[in-house]
């Protein structure tokens, strides 16, 4: 069965790279009817970070990624959380150790900094304790001698495996570092939990960072040394700021919250890193998440670094905002109108008429379309604004004006039907083209060059006594 895990330290930031992850992790389960779970790496205590946790869950159900295992809802592999595992890594260090895998090693700090100094930049453990005898090892043991438990590496041998991204990785074992297992205190290193929580929770998919390709060697000795089949490996490419930066935290680079919080659905954030290193057969773009998980293919996978677009998902979430159905995008609308307005507006009229230019859900980009309703900027220039192609001139904008307030004024019903009928008889009463009239009027009205909608839709939502006063300054 296919059984997949996003295994995050919490370290209290989810970067467009860790949710990327995960989304591959899910869809790659989710293809094959399979199980995605959720395991919390913590054994490194000192990067813990307060809330981190719930910031991982609350991004994951945001996103619709939901796990079959993990800490909260349990399962028949847990616990999910490694500190809760803890016991059990200890015999599994000792197992390897019968099994030639591993060894005690009683070195200090010192022993190691004295290796360090003499071999210089190509520092590599050459670890005494491997050459010790069964009984002296025993006496230090019985002694109660600190010790930890290092990885035994094989000597000159060249091992391999098969990545489904980065094809065969040949690595000389002697380039391995015997990495520590099994700390002084018990716990175990990442390194070794990983690799125990990944065989015991039955992964058949590692799914992860492309940091980890070179490690992964050492990970497989340790399978194999248990005698337990490899899992499959999809090491993924890092998701970059631009051609030389990885995204990261310390570079101030957006989070998923962050994105949120300025206005991005999670469906066009996860559509848009879907296709972060990932790309489907067709140039379609768009896709929810059980599209994708329907059309995922592991092997479409890019070994080429993404970049991360921000202007390309500022378009996405402006389709997904356009496709948004009428009721829901002024839902979605309704509390920064709220704000963006002072005065009683038809508010579900005006998301109407700015949903077809709103690409991000946010107080600035809400509020500075329709700014021009309560605050009106009266020193525009009719000039400037009038319609390039019309080559109109500030004297005919007048005369348009003009003839726009004389039509206006006697209405007594304000409505779109009759301000359509009124302000189109314009031009044929004026004998020019619709621009010549109905450009000046929206400039009049508005003092904007941009606005959501034109003459007709502003005058409506002005209402008729805002209207008149705006034309006639536009004469004045
Ligand atoms: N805890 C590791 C990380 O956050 C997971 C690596 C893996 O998926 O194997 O990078």
């Amino acid at each position: 069965k296919t059984r997949t895990r996003f295994a995050p330290s919490p370290t209290g930031y989810m970067h467009i790279g860790n949710l990327r992850t995960a989304l591959f992790e899910y869809l790659i389960a989710k293809h094959d009817d399979g199980d995605f779970l959720l395991r919390i790496e913590d054994t490194d205590q000192e990067r813990q970070v307060e809330g981190a946790v719930e910031i991982i869950y609350d991004t994951l159900k945001t996103c619709g990624l939901n796990w079959d295992e993990g800490p909260d809802i349990g399962g028949d592999f847990g616990p999910y959380i490694q500190s809760e595992r803890l016991p059990m890594y200890k015999g599994y260090a000792e197992k390897l150790i019968e099994l030639g895998g591993a060894h005690y090693c009683f070195c200090k700090e010192e022993d190691l900094e004295k290796q360090r100094a003499e071999q210089g930049d190509s520092f590599k453990f050459d670890d005494p304790c491997k050459y010790l005898y069964q009984d002296e090892i025993q006496a230090k043991l019985d002694a109660g001698e600190p010790y930890v438990i290092r990885q035994t590496i094989p000597e000159h041998v060249m091992t391999s495996y098969e990545d489904q991204v980065y094809g065969t990785i040949d690595v000389d074992a002697d380039d391995l570092d015997e990495q520590v297992l099994l700390k002084s205190d018990g716990y175990p290193t990442y390194n070794f939990a990983n690799v125990i929580d990944d065989h015991q929770m039955e992964i058949s998919h590692v799914v992860r960072g492309n940091e980890y390709l070179s490690s992964t060697p050492k990970y497989n000795m340790l399978y194999d040394a248990y005698g337990w089949e490899r899992p499959t490996y999809v090491h993924v490419p890092p998701v970059m700021k631009d051609e030389k930066h990885k995204l990261s935290k310390r570079n101030g680079d957006a989070s998923f919250q962050d994105l949120v919080a300025k206005g991005y659905l999670p469906e066009a954030i996860i559509n848009y890193i879907a296709l972060l290193g990932w790309s489907p057969e067709t140039d379609e773009e768009i896709y929810s998440l059980d599209e994708l998980v329907k059309i995922f293919d592991i092997h479409r996978i890019s070994k080429r670094p993404a970049i991360f677009d921000i202007e390309k998902l500022t378009w996405m979430n402006g389709v997904y905002l356009r496709n948004m159905d009428d009721e829901t995008f002024y839902e979605a609308v309704r509390p920064y109108l709220e704000k963006a307005v002072e005065k009683e507006y038809d508010l579900r009229y005006i998301a109407k008429l700015i949903q077809p230019r709103i690409e991000r859900l946010n107080q600035d980009d809400i509020s500075e379309p329709v700014d021009f309703l309560d605050h009106f900027d009266e020193n525009y220039d009719l000039e400037m604004y009038r319609h390039k192609r019309q080559k109109s001139t500030k004297e005919k904008s007048v005369v348009s004006l003009k003839a726009a307030v004389d039509a206006l004024q006697p209405l007594t019903d304000w409505n779109e039907e009759t301000l359509q009928e009124t302000m189109m008889a314009l031009p044929t009463q004026l004998g020019v083209k619709n621009g010549v009239v109905l450009w000046p009027i929206r400039t009049a009205l508005s003092g904007k060059r941009v606005t959501p909608g034109g003459a007709i839709e502003l005058a409506y939502m002005l209402g008729k006594e805002e209207s008149l006063r705006r034309l006639q300054l536009g004469i004045d």
